[in-house]
This record gives C-alpha cells, sequence and structure tokens, in this order.
C-alpha cells in the first residue's frame, strides 16, 4: 500500500461547488502526465446506490460496465480521463453500514460492540483502499460527497483523518474546496467563509494541503495572502477556480494555477510534462463551431437538465468531433400534444427521446416519435425511447389494435414491450434491473453499422422491458428492422426505420460510453446525418 498515492477531494460548508469537475480535471492533469489514475465517490446517503432514486433527487443514475448503478459524477470520471470505473468506485453510507451489519450477522465481530469508531470508519478505509490493492493506479483521487460540518459526513471526515496516518504524509493529500462569495454592492470577493470551513475541517482533525478557491472574480494577491495565512497553508496552495462556461475547459484552469505541480511535489512524485494537445484540440474545437444545430430532448425530468447528464455531454462531444454547437432544447412529454407540437418542435433539426420510467409523459413521447417518423426528422430513441417508437409504429403502421407496453398497460392484448422473462420474479427493486455491458451483434448494411463499423459491440444497460420477439417478423415486414441482437440472450438490442433519414433506438444507454477523446458512434453518426440533411445533401 505505501507506494500508492492518495488524494482526497473535501468540500468546504457550501455544497455544490463541482467537486466532481476538479477531482475529474486533477485526474486529467496527472494522466495526462503519465500517472495511472483512477477516481472513486464516496456518498454520505443512506441508500446502497443512487439506483433506486428519483432522477428529480440526484440528477441521473450513472451505469458502470460491471452494471453499478452509481453517482453521475463517475460519468464526468470517465468522461474525462477516458477510463473505466465499476462497483469499487462509488460507495455510499447505506453500503457502508449494510456490510458491516452483515459481518456483525456473519459473527465477524464476535463479543466486540459494534460502533461507528472503530468499526464503520475502518470499513470506510477498507473501501478507500480497496480499488488501489486490485489495481495497479498509481494515484487514487477520492471525492468526498456531502459537505464539512454535516452530520452524516462526519465518519467519512474521520476516516480520511485516519487515513493520513495509515498511509504516511508523503502519499496522502487532501484538498480542500470552498466558495468565495462576492458581494456585488461593495464589489467585495469575501474569504470568511472559507475560513470557517478550514476550521471545521480542523475541528475534524484535518489540514487541508491545498485550498481550490471557487469564485466568480478572480483572487487577488491580498486574498491569496489572506487565505494562506487564515487557512495554514502556503500562498502557492491557494488555487483559484474561476467561473466558466463550459466543464471541459477546467483542466486547462487548474494547470494554469500549477495544481498539478503542487499536487506531484506534495505527494513527492516527479514533475512530468502534461501532454494535453487532443484536450486542446478538443477546446479549440468546441470554441469554433461551422455548424448551429437543434435539438430536441423529450423527457419528464427535463426541469433537471442533470437528470440527463450523459446525453446532454454525448451531445458535446459529438457536436465538437463534427464541429458543430449543439443547442439542446429541452421539452416536456407531459405537455407534448399533437396540437402544440408543430409549434414546440419548430426550427429543430434532430429528435431524442429519453430515457425513463413508468407510465407518465409517455403520450408525449409517442407523439414525438410518430412526428419524427412522418417527417422524416433525424430520431434517436434510448431505452423507453426506443419503445415510445416501437409503439408508435405497431399502432400506426401496423396498426395493431391495443399495442403498448406491459409497464403501462398490465394486461395489454399486444405486449410489443414486454417484461422481460427472468424480471417476471423479481420482487426487489434495487440492483435487480438487466444492468451493465452486455455485448449485440449488428446486421450489415444498417444505420448502426455504418455508425460503428462493427459487426460486434458491448453497450451498457438498464432496464427491465425489452422489444418482444413476437413481432420482430411484421415489424421488418414494414420497415422497422432489429439491426442489433444479442444472440446469447435472445433479445433485440437496436430497431431502426428504413427509408428515414436517421431512425435509431436502442434498448441500452450508449451515453455512458461517451468520452471527451472518443465520443460515441451513434451520437457522432445521428449528427452527421442531421448536418447532411440540413446541407440538402
Ligand atoms: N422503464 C423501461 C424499462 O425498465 C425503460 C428504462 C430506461 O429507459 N432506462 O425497461
Amino acid at each position: 500500500m505505501k507506494k500508492k498515492k492518495f488524494i482526497f477531494v473535501t468540500g468546504g460548508v457550501t455544497s455544490s461547488l463541482g467537486k466532481g469537475i476538479i477531482s475529474a480535471s486533477i485526474g486529467v492533469l496527472l494522466k495526462s502526465a503519465g500517472y495511472k489514475v483512477t477516481i472513486q465517490k464516496f456518498d454520505p446517503y443512506l441508500n446502497i446506490d443512487p439506483g433506486t432514486m428519483n432522477p428529480y433527487e440526484h440528477g441521473e443514475c450513472y451505469v458502470t460496465d460491471d452494471g453499478a448503478e452509481t453517482d453521475l459524477d463517475l460519468g464526468h470520471y470517465e468522461r474525462f480521463l477516458d477510463i473505466k470505473t465499476s462497483q469499487d468506485n462509488n460507495v455510499t453510507t447505506g453500503r457502508i453500514y449494510n456490510n458491516v451489519i452483515s459481518k456483525e450477522r456473519e459473527g465477524k465481530f464476535l463479543g466486540k460492540t459494534v460502533q461507528v469508531i472503530p468499526h464503520i470508519t475502518d470499513e470506510i478505509k477498507n473501501s478507500f483502499y480497496k480499488i488501489a490493492k486490485k489495481n495497479n493506479y498509481e494515484i487514487i483521487i477520492t471525492e468526498i460527497g456531502g459537505c464539512i460540518g454535516d452530520i452524516e459526513s462526519l465518519p467519512f471526515f474521520e476516516a480520511v483523518r485516519q487515513a493520513k496516518f495509515d498511509l504516511g504524509s508523503n502519499n496522502f493529500l487532501c484538498i480542500h474546496l470552498t466558495l468565495i462569495p462576492y458581494l456585488s454592492s461593495s464589489g467585495e470577493l469575501k474569504t470568511k467563509p472559507t475560513q470557517h470551513s478550514v476550521k471545521k475541517l480542523l475541528e475534524a482533525g484535518i489540514q487541508p494541503d491545498i485550498l481550490v478557491c471557487r469564485t466568480q472574480h478572480s483572487l487577488n494577491i491580498e486574498i491569496r495572502n489572506k487565505l494562506a495565512l487564515f487557512c495554514n497553508i502556503l500562498k502557492k496552495d491557494v488555487i483559484e477556480s474561476i467561473d466558466i462556461d463550459s466543464i471541459y475547459k477546467v483542466p486547462l484552469l487548474m494547470k494554469k494555477e500549477n495544481l498539478h505541480k503542487r499536487v506531484l511535489s506534495k505527494l513527492k512524485l516527479d514533475n512530468k510534462p502534461i501532454i494535453i494537445n487532443k484536450w486542446n484540440k478538443f477546446l479549440k474545437n468546441l470554441e469554433n463551431p461551422k455548424e448551429n444545430l437543434n435539438i430536441a430532448i423529450i423527457g419528464k425530468y427535463i426541469e433537471l437538465h442533470d437528470a440527463y447528464k450523459s446525453i446532454a455531454e454525448s451531445f458535446t462531444h459529438a457536436g465538437v468531433k463534427l464541429l458543430c454547437k449543439i443547442k439542446l432544447i429541452w421539452i416536456s412529454s407531459d405537455n407534448l400534444t399533437s396540437k402544440n407540437i408543430d409549434k414546440k418542435l419548430k426550427n429543430i433539426n434532430g429528435i431524442l427521446v429519453a430515457p425513463g420510467f413508468g407510465s407518465r409523459g409517455i403520450k408525449g413521447k409517442i407523439i414525438a416519435s410518430k412526428y419524427s417518423r412522418e417527417k422524416k426528422i433525424p430520431f434517436f430513441g434510448i431505452c423507453l425511447g426506443m419503445h415510445c417508437a416501437c409503439i408508435e409504429f405497431a399502432k400506426n403502421v401496423l396498426n395493431i389494435k391495443n399495442s403498448n407496453s406491459t409497464e403501462f398497460v398490465k394486461d395489454t392484448k399486444n405486449p410489443i414491450i414486454n417484461l422481460m422473462e427472468d424480471q417476471k420474479s423479481i420482487k426487489i427493486k434495487g440492483g435487480t434491473m438487466r444492468l451493465g455491458s452486455y455485448k449485440c451483434k449488428i446486421k450489415k448494411n444498417s444505420i448502426a453499422h455504418k455508425a460503428y463499423k462493427k459487426n460486434e459491440i458491448s453497450e451498457r444497460h438498464r432496464h427491465r422491458y425489452e422489444f418482444n420477439n413476437d413481432y420482430i417478423k411484421i415489424f421488418e415486414s414494414k420497415g422497422m428492422i432489429a439491426s442489433g441482437y444479442n444472440e446469447k440472450l435472445g433479445v433485440v438490442e437496436i430497431m431502426e426505420l428504413k427509408n428515414h433519414p436517421w431512425f435509431l433506438g436502442t434498448q441500452y444507454h450508449p451515453e455512458y460510453r461517451s468520452s471527451v477523446l472518443n465520443p460515441h458512434p451513434l451520437f457522432t453518426n445521428f449528427i452527421k446525418s442531421i448536418i447532411k440533411l440540413k446541407n440538402g445533401k
């Protein structure tokens, strides 16, 4: 364990300052310096994972290759670092307590009183180190969710305090992210909240090594001096994190502030040059689009864009690759009707029908699918989006009455979308969907094949319902083909329409695999088709 270096990223007394982006940005810089890096997130809530939470509570639930339902920050980690994360990269208080209580029942602590300290804190520390033991990472960044001072975060901060002693000071680093508010009436930046954050951290026995200060305005030398003096840190360890229009610019802002140099120096690691050309190219393209497109996202959680984080970011990645600025137009499926659709989808170049659960908003999604099909507007349906497109096709093209999904009408006569066989006996909700990566064969001469340029792919899933194979023949006879299929499980993975510029639905979630350096081929191909159409080609 000795040689592994641990960086803990903690949050001050203000929430939502962007610890995930700062952690990911440090990761990008260290990876670009040639170090093997991973990031993990510890969340203080009691759910075992965010899989059972409403997106309004917690934003999107991100899914890893191994089928873990995780915090959306893991999406940032994968997108920024182009790495794969796993269940080990996201641990909650719920999981920690569950592990400890199971061990207690197994008799692992026989004779002892099981307590928060040492049993919960030991379990947290073991979870910190688990990822390092299994893999050959040199640097492990650990983001501690929540804020210093929250009751529920206390065991995590205590575990971080103890970790310094387990690891040794050359292998341990605490970065503290705080807010520097700006008072517009007096035109002043205020350091007091940061001073109090650090005091709170000191109460927990942790002296931060580096301060990252989120601010609307540049920190002048006096402010930096003041922060250094009152927070017991060197002036060069006060790092400014100024508000910026794109999260993808943050790694370079951190580089400009020499955050990587301070980290490497404190961890006694060589200050190797940062090779970040591809990232720079991405930013250059981001700033110089040649096309402007409007894409409608039809969903039912649209008030909170974080609910569709990976989809939005996938559009950014693919758009940048094609020098195209994509404006996402968020449309609530609850309010979409055949009467207002013309107005709502005016000036739209493409439509994405989003994933989701339950029957609310389904009508609007089906109306949007019909509109795209008939008006030949490029259409992308993800998971529930694919289900809606299939139901619409069955109803309006195949004229199959009572076409539906058993998710919405349990005993529908024509279950185009049906509960998967192995889901029928499942009663427990948490972690029981079809989750994680599965292989899929791609049909030649299809949109999917043109996009992937591969005969077999692997993509991540999160669903209970699937396309009913009894209807494949009739669908295909009328031009909607199953262009992706998992032979082992016998399930349809992609449905697409012939004689349409681009109409495709996936049972899986391609958005979980898009990254800055590797945009997803389906998103790229979708945008490409829109650009072609727009330019009349
Ligand atoms: N509710 C659908 C299912 O469980 C779709 C899920 C989704 O869109 N991820 O199959």
